[in-house]
């Protein structure tokens, strides 16, 4: 094993075989060019050109460390750089327990990279385990050595799980010497009940080191010839105060020519998070550093590309924990990727992007359990700059937020025009050591204000009370005003400079989702939008603004009312087709809610059609419609929602008007509304008529058939209705076109009952008002005031079975009617006629009516067969000829489909491609 992590440090300058590089030079292996300034060590670190990248990227550039301080021949091991290196960097839970170590070395392997450095974070939770021992220890807690002795358990055990041998021994004996040592330091700690930044530093570093050791470990194992570096030996960082640090890279590169020197290898797995300051005391990158470390080693490097592995499958539009709409990013530009990770998408420490950046090296960012997934590529110009796309959802590209932040209001008509304002709340801001993460200035300039963290905010609001005393006592200032609980929202988008409307978009969600904004910043890079909300409003704003950027604008929120045959019909051809109408339609259909008169399923992104049954049974709670509309029409992150009442209840009917008022629409097979009294019907179509709030009810009349459509049709192109005239009752229709020859009426019905055709008691379909509540809705579409009880009725039902107690009754007995059906038979026969039952709606007389009505047997309606509807609308412009709809007009299927193809046509006019 290579020399240790706790000795390595502080032994090294001091090693026999240290090398002092007196001497160093570039050279290409194929050209001096590379010799030409802009290689040199101060230009490396500046901007690179793309045309300077490309004219370098395939070529290797070897740096020469000529060591002249040992021995008197001088020997030169060269660094390779260049493409020929790929850098991995591998996240805490990637190396989260022996199988995924496993998982991570065989990833490296199949890398067919000529050379390969592999960055690796601690074992995912170690450095939470490790920052918890120094404050237990400094808070004399002694169950830091209980503490400390989990951290070896889970070390030890997960290298007795991956190697053996000579591996096995040298990985434990060094784990129990860093462990002693560690506990040492503790012991310091615990004594002096106090941990300096860099005892911290050096403590929590050890998660890296192990992870490290281990993988490497592992890679070897599997026959690979591997070094594992520990970075402290190569990376040198200066603190720059405020939790951060910043690289130098000329002195790294240097020790970096001399680590290698000594450690030629094409696999190196080195530590993360972990480096050296000048003096070489260890510290670290900070947390979540080991990105930054990646991007860092890139550029000394000057490697092909970056890969990032962690558990997600690249960068989301916004964090997928909040917003489970969240969609993958293909590419992102360098400084979208910085907007995205400032403002809080830890998929990416922010600081990542600088030291690539200046060379042109593509960041990936890739799933380590979900390798199919391509991820997401970091580089220069993000790919819809090349793309035509101009929609203004394409501008913005993600969202991200911070929570726990303050605001800070400084106020007072004596800052405006007063030089030097912003600079003493800045400096007085800056002497308690805060972060400020956003600034906004009023151009009245009479107020500033600015976000800081909520840790740092009590420090804030008292260095500037203390600085501005004078100014707050003569009134010059009026407050120094804390606003606690607050949350950063920011959009990020290069593409948004200059895009006129973009922000106007979002705000406008904002408000749809009745949030208020505190304050707005947007920076002249254009590439963010930046705005504070009360912290209790940040999850749903953010919702809010990424489904108006990146949903459909046809996606819809659909409660479906009554499970039963045709609602659960309908859920199920829902479920078959919702895909295909995402992909080839972007309808994108949401089932927020289903409820029955009992129990209810609420969804807070929408319902698993495939298994609705199930979830109903097990998550269904108590029934409450009102509870229902506002879980499916206030979810705010759906811009439209309609309720799909599948009843037959006119309770519910009743409840339309109330929901179209609140912008929901409403799509129905139930007849009661539009059959119901007069002037709620009329009230219904006035409100419909004037908002632009859809209700349709194609199924109500002929279930699926182009019923309600052809009349609208017709109406709204001028042509006059005449007459409408139809068998519309499926059950009556397949009664009658089955009574021929011997048969008799009960022996027709009893079929009809027995084959599901007729309601449960066939009353219900011989007495006519199921076919009368079609002739009103028909009616009253082609602008008849009538009433239900306007309609004169023939009833199939003999008076005398009216009051029978049962269907089973009402059935036995029926034969005894035969005879009267019989006559009327005979005497349309007699004439060449068959009996139909039908509907008339008489437009020219204003009147309707449901009768037993003879035909001729060459009639259309003579030549029906099954249950056909047929329907003939007799117009000025169809006059000699009706126009004619016929086909199956009942049954869940074609029921459930008609209102199914009503959701669709309310896609449409919200705005669906055709
Ligand atoms: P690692 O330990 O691999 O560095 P991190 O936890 O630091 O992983 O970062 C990955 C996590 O970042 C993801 O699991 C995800 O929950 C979170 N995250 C936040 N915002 C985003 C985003 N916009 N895209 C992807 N992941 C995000
Ligand atoms: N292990 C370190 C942390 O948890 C660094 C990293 O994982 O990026 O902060
Ligand atoms: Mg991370």
């Amino acid at each position: 094993m290579a020399s240790l992590s706790s000795s390595a440090i502080s032994n090294h300058s001091l090693s026999p075989n240290a090398f002092v590089p007196k001497k160093i030079c570039f050279f290409s292996n194929q050209c001096r060019s590379l010799l030409l300034p802009h290689r040199s060590p101060i230009c490396r670190m500046g901007f690179v050109s793309e045309l300077e990248r490309k004219k370098t990227s395939k070529t290797n550039i070897f740096a020469s460390v000529t060591d002249t301080s040992v021995g008197t021949s001088p020997e030169k091991v060269q660094l390779p750089k260049g493409d020929s290196w790929s850098v991995h960097k591998f996240g805490g839970t990637c190396v989260g327990s022996s199988e995924r170590i496993n998982n991570v070395a065989k990833i490296i392997l199949s890398d067919e990279s000529e050379r390969k450095f592999v960055v690796v974070s601690a074992m995912s939770k170690v450095t939470d385990m490790m920052y918890d021992l120094i404050l237990k220890a400094q808070s004399r807690d002694k169950t830091y050595l209980a503490a400390l002795d989990a951290v070896l358990v889970k070390h030890r055990s997960t290298a007795v799980d991956l190697l053996d041998g000579n591996e096995l021994g040298n990985f434990l004996s060094a784990l129990n010497q860093d462990i002693s040592n560690l506990k040492a330091m503790l012991r310091a700690i615990y004594i002096a009940g106090h941990a300096t930044e860099s005892f911290t530093d050096f403590v929590v570093g050890h998660g890296e080191l192990w992870s490290a050791q281990l993988l490497a470990a592992v890679v070897r194992k599997n026959g690979v010839d591997c070094k594992w570096m520990d970075t402290r030996e190569v990376l040198i960082v200066n603190p720059t105060g405020s939790d951060q640090v910043d690289p130098d890279f000329e002195k790294s590169e240097k020790r970096l020519e001399k680590w290698y020197s000594r450690n030629p290898s094409k696999t190196i797995i080195a530590t993360g998070f972990i480096a050296s300051t000048p003096q070489d005391i260890p510290t670290t990158l900070k947390r979540d550093g080991s990105d930054f470390s990646a991007a860092i080693m890139g550029a000394l490097f000057k490697a092909g590309q970056v890969t990032i592995w962690t558990d997600v499958d690249g960068v989301y539009s916004a964090d997928p924990r909040k917003v489970s709409e969240a969609v993958i990013l293909k590419t992102l530009s360098y400084q979208e990727a910085w907007e995205m990770s400032y403002f809080g998408a830890n998929v990416l420490h922010p600081r990542t992007i600088i030291p690539v950046m200046r060379y042109d090296i593509p960041i990936i960012i890739r799933n380590v359990f979900n390798l199919s997934a391509p991820g997401t590529k970091i580089c220069r110009s993000s790919a819809t700059e090349d793309e035509v796309d101009q929609s203004l959802e394409s501008f913005v590209r993600g969202f991200a937020t911070i929570d726990n932040l303050a605001l800070v209001n400084v106020e007072g008509t004596g800052m405006a025009g007063v030089p030097g304002t912003a600079s003493a709340i800045f400096s007085a801001v800056k002497d308690v050591g805060a972060n400020v993460i956003m600034i906004s200035q009023a151009s009245s300039e009479h107020s500033v204000c600015f976000a800081v963290p909520e840790k740092e905010v009590k420090a804030v609001s008292k260095a500037l009370q203390s600085r501005f005393r004078e100014a707050l006592n003569a009134g010059r200032l009026s407050q120094v005003q804390v606003i606690p609980n607050c949350s950063i929202l920011a959009a990020v988008g290069q593409r948004m400079a200059s895009t006129p409307g973009v922000s106007a978009t979002l705000f406008n969600a904002l408000a749809k989702a009745n949030i208020n904004v505190r304050a707005i910043a947007q920076g002249c890079s254009e590439y963010n939008i930046t705005v504070v909300l009360k912290r209790e409003d940040c999850i749903r704003a953010l919702r809010a603004v990424h489904s108006r950027f990146y949903l459909s604008r046809t996606t819809i929120a659909m409660g479906i009312v009554g499970p039963g045959l045709i609602g659960a019909t309908l859920l199920d051809q829902l479920r078959d087709q919702a895909a295909t109408l995402k992909e080839e339609f972007n309808i994108d259909l949401r089932v927020m809610g289903i409820t029955g008169s009992r129990t209810m399923l609420l969804s807070e992104t929408g319902v698993d059609l495939s298994r609705w049954r199930e979830l109903q049974q097990e998550k269904g709670e108590r029934a409450d419609m009102e509870k229902f509309v506002q879980h499916v029409h206030g979810n705010h992150f759906i811009p439209n929602t309609v309720l799909v009442d599948c009843t037959a209840d006119s309770v519910i009917a009743s409840h339309y008007y109330g929901w179209l008022r609140k912008g929901i629409h409403v799509v129905t097979p139930n007849k009661k509304a539009n059959s119901g009294p007069l002037d709620q019907y009329l009230k219904l179509r006035a409100l419909q008529r004037q908002s632009y709030t859809h209700y349709f009810y194609e199924a109500t009349v002929g279930a699926g058939l182009p019923i309600i459509n052809t009349l609208q049709g017709l109406l709204e192109t001028g042509d006059k209705i005449l007459r409408i005239e139809g068998i519309f009752s499926g059950t009556l229709s397949y009664i009658f076109n089955n009574l021929v020859g011997s048969r008799t009426f009960s022996e027709v019905v009893a079929e009809a009952k027995q084959a599901g055709f007729t309601e449960p008691d066939p009353r219900d379909d011989l007495s006519g008002t199921d076919v009368c509540r079609k002739v009103i809705i028909l009616a009253r579409e082609s602008g008849l005031k009538l009433e239900l009880s306007d309609i004169p009725v023939e009833s199939l039902v003999p008076e005398p079975l009216k009051d029978s107690a049962s269907a089973e009754e009402f059935m036995q007995k029926l034969p005894q009617f035969d005879n009267d059906l019989a006559k009327k038979r005979q005497i349309a026969e007699d004439a060449g006629e068959v009996l139909r039952y039908v509907g008339v709606v008489d437009v020219v007389n204003q009147k309707g009516v449901v009768k037993l009505q003879a035909y001729k047997n060459d009639h259309p309606f003579a030549q029906l067969s099954g249950a056909d509807n047929i329907i003939a609308f007799t117009t000025t412009r169809y006059k000699d000829q009706p126009l004619i709809v016929r086909g199956p007009g009942a049954g869940a299927e074609v029921t459930a489909g008609g209102v199914f193809s009503d959701i669709l046509r309310l896609a449409s006019y919200l705005g669906a491609p055709s």
